[in-house]
């Protein structure tokens, strides 16, 4: 009888596991757009790694994404390798070329340029672009499959076309400068009848020959020839000859390009392991300093959405963008007090600043330890950019973050592709009051960034949630609420991504227009908060860990596309 029981006891929990199990994918793929994540579910169905993946969605997203990211970029990853255990952290992001100085974005009078179009289009404020080399370095170190098997579907997808989404035709339409110069122009707009261009209509099956080439070039040569073949000639082309604002870049600075492998910065936040970018970008350090400044409030018996977590959370915003905005810039030239902004003391200290009754007003940068003096970044960009996670079934995870910087970035197209304008991701101004900003453009220097892909890691130390999105300086916002969302409240991924937005980066309160928040404004302001209520456009794509598998989630604002793989 006792064995029968057993037997029974065995076979019912081997059922139930059974199920668990095949309840959720151990592989899933979740980009901002559906022909990348079905390119990337495609590579990972073949036996490719997660990396093999990101790879062919890139390549994907460089076409059918081309406000948002593109190989004429830049790229931050995290990835878990499942075999060593390791979590790594590498660096794609653009460089000045050597010609570039501090006065770059100056007028002649000295005042800076108006940021855009002034600032943005034209071949100044493209950067070396580090992709490729990104791409290359990731695939040498993590990638399964052949190198020219991933260019494969998307030199087919751009021979073929894809379809123009929404998104893409709504970008278009509020891009004035951006029909002004050719390639661009005649590639996506078209003559109306009455002598003006109007953008594609959505649904237009759009090629794209220049590309077809180029990647049939970095296919053949490998990602070498994109920085030293015809296709680095063809961006210094580009750039050196744009009709607006010329720049000065050259094939010794492609030569020079190289990407970093960095040491991924963690935290525990309640029991739970947050890993993020460090500098370059600012993404890891500040949202870091958000979610430890609010570790000893009771988030938990708070609704997402309370005005009581509104006003804390932007108050910790407020402080730990104030710190960002002086001492975050590229670490080869700066250096950024890192263990100084994240030491338990100091961020207990900061944290004693956010009073549950009343906003901050006049908040101050905090003095870390090991800071230099500079004077703030005032940062201006307009959101683009894109995130994507995947785990394949091996167990590996990326988490990559991608840019050109603003829509279409610097406007300038070549071999197919759209050129980054990342260079004004540096304060255009180098100097306040006697003091430098950390973030002036230099040589060889990198802009400092926002882009925080983050992954997650339960108190077992399993992969327990990956999440990133693009949004400018707001990036930070959206990524750090995501996490809480997803430790304080146990969210599902696609609830995460839905929940309203709302963030304090400097003086004003950011509530998102058209959700049921806007209804605090009151309330806040009583607290001395000023309120802005705008459109906040977020790109979340999270995976995060359900049973024995993953479910994933993408934001109702944007296009992506979730696909579970294998059961
Ligand atoms: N270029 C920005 C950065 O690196 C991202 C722009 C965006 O997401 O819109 O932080």
């Amino acid at each position: 009888m006792k064995n029968f029981v057993i037997i029974i006891f065995l076979i019912l929990s081997f059922l139930f596991n059974f199920v668990e199990a095949s309840d959720h994918s151990k592989s899933i793929v979740v980009t901002s757009n559906p022909y990348a994540s079905k390119a990337a579910a495609k590579i990972l169905r073949n036996g490719g790694s997660a990396v093999d993946a990101a790879i062919t969605a890139q390549f994907v997203l460089t076409l059918t994404q081309p406000q948002s990211t593109g190989i004429g970029g830049g790229a931050f990853m995290l990835y878990w390798d499942k075999s060593s255990e390791k979590l790594y952290a590498l660096d794609g992001r653009e460089k000045a070329p050597a010609s570039a100085s501090p006065l770059l974005f100056l007028n002649k009078d000295g005042r800076p340029k108006k940021f855009y179009p002034d600032a943005v289009v034209g071949g100044l404020s493209v950067g070396v672009p580090g992709m490729m080399r990104f791409l290359e370095q990731a695939h040498k170190k993590f990638g399964k499959l052949e190198w020219s098997v991933l260019l494969e579907y998307p030199i087919r997808l751009a021979e073929e076309g894809f379809e123009l989404s929404p998104a893409l035709h709504r970008t278009l339409s509020f891009m004035p400068d951006l029909k002004k110069i050719e390639p661009a122009a005649s590639h996506f707009y078209r003559e109306n009848g009455n002598g003006e261009l109007t953008p594609l209509p959505i649904g237009t099956i759009l090629t794209n020959a220049e590309y077809v080439k180029t990647l049939k070039r970095i296919a053949e040569f490998g990602p070498e020839e994109f920085y030293s073949g015809k296709t680095a000639n063809l961006i210094i082309s580009a750039v050196n000859n744009s009709p607006v604002s010329p720049g000065l870049i050259t094939l010794e600075d492609f030569a020079n390009y190289t990407t970093v492998w960095r040491d991924p910065i963690c935290d525990l936040y309640r029991k739970y392991k947050v890993c993020s970018m460090p500098p370059p970008t600012s993404g890891g350090i500040t949202m870091l300093m958000m979610l430890k400044m609010l570790e000893r409030f009771d988030i938990e018996s708070e609704h997402p959405n309370s005005p009581n977590f509104i006003h804390l959370f932007s108050e910790a915003g407020s402080l730990a963008y104030a710190d960002r905005d002086y001492y975050i810039a590229d670490p080869d030239f700066v250096d950024v007090p890192v263990n100084g902004m994240l030491n338990e003391d100091y961020i207990s200290e900061r944290s004693k600043l956010i009073k549950k009754e009343t906003s901050l007003r006049d908040r101050k940068p905090g003095k870390p330890k090991g800071h230099t003096k500079f004077s703030k970044n005032v940062d201006i960009s307009r959101p683009s950019t894109s995130h994507l996670v995947i785990v394949d079934n091996f167990g590996n995870s990326i988490s990559l973050t991608s840019t050109i910087e603003g829509p279409f970035g610097s406007h300038l197209m070549a071999g197919g592709f759209m050129l980054n304008n990342e260079l004004t991701d540096f304060s255009l101004i180098p100097k306040r009051n006697g003091l430098f900003v950390a973030n002036r453009v230099e040589a060889n220097k990198r802009p400092r960034s926002s882009m925080t892909p983050t992954i997650i890691f339960n108190p077992e130390g399993e992969i327990y949630a990956l999440t990133g999105s693009p949004g400018g300086s707001s990036i930070i916002g959206y990524v750090t609420k995501s996490v809480m969302a997803m430790i304080d409240w146990d969210l599902s991924p696609q609830d995460t991504v839905s929940l309203p937005h709302f963030m304090r980066k400097d003086e004003n309160t950011e509530l998102e227009s058209g959700t049921d928040i806007v209804r605090y404004k009151q309330f806040l302001e009583k607290k001395g908060h000023k309120v802005v209520i705008i459109p906040k456009v977020s790109g979340l794509q999270i995976i995060k860990k359900k049973n024995k598998g993953f479910i994933g989630g993408t934001d109702p604002r944007g296009e992506g596309l979730v696909i579970p793989i294998s059961k």
